[in-house]
């Protein structure tokens, strides 16, 4: 289980608000386990979330270092955020920076199924762009999709302190 938030004051709970941190974060930090040591991709990514399930959905080459951990090693914990403001105090304790963000741990799985993958691929569009694409067989041979489910994640807000600039 992810371990709960020590600030819970920041804590976010309200389903929309996750929504909306996932909808403006665009960037996803994928944390693997490769054999022993740690390894992190920035990536772009799409999502549902439905019945507190989250799945992300990646795409990227066909061959490639994360491609060949994911396999060797499914668990993955991730990170994504937005509103990153930095704001000014009077001490320097005071200075910091707002942010939304999300994390947890899933499972990550490189689709084979062509129709999972245009499905993935139509989320990820969907959440990048706002649109709806339509993707053939042909076009979603050429890359990789990787489903990421996720049960056990947590949401975090901090907003500018009153008073400062
Ligand atoms: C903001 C952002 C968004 C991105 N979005 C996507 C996306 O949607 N899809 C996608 O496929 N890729 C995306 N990338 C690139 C991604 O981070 C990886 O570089 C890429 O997916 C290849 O990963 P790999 O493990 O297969 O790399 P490989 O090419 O197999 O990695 C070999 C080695 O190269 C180095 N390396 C790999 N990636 C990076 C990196 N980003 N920066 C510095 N060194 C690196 C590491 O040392 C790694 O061990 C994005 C990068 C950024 C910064």
């Amino acid at each position: 289980m992810v371990q709960g938030i020590t600030k819970r004051e920041r804590e976010v709970t309200d389903i929309n608000e996750i929504k909306e941190i996932l909808d403006k974060s665009l960037i996803v930090h994928v944390g693997m386990v490769d054999d022993g040591e740690p390894y992190v991709v920035p990536m772009n990514y799409g999502y549902t979330l439905e019945d507190s399930e989250l799945c992300i959905y990646l795409h990227g080459a066909t061959v490639g270092r994360k491609l060949d951990i994911i396999r060797k090693n499914p668990k993955v914990f991730f990170e994504m955020e937005c509103d990153v403001t930095p704001f000014e105090g009077k001490v320097a304790c005071q200075y910091g920076t707002t942010y939304a963000s999300v994390m947890g741990k899933g499972t990550a799985e490189v689709l084979e199924d062509v129709n999972e993958k245009i499905d993935g691929l139509t989320k990820f569009m969907k959440t990048q762009t706002g649109k709806d694409f339509t993707f053939d067989e042909k076009m979603v041979s050429i890359v990789s999709v990787i489903k990421i489910t996720a049960k056990d994640f947590t949401a975090k807000k901090r907003p500018k302190p009153m008073g400062l600039k």
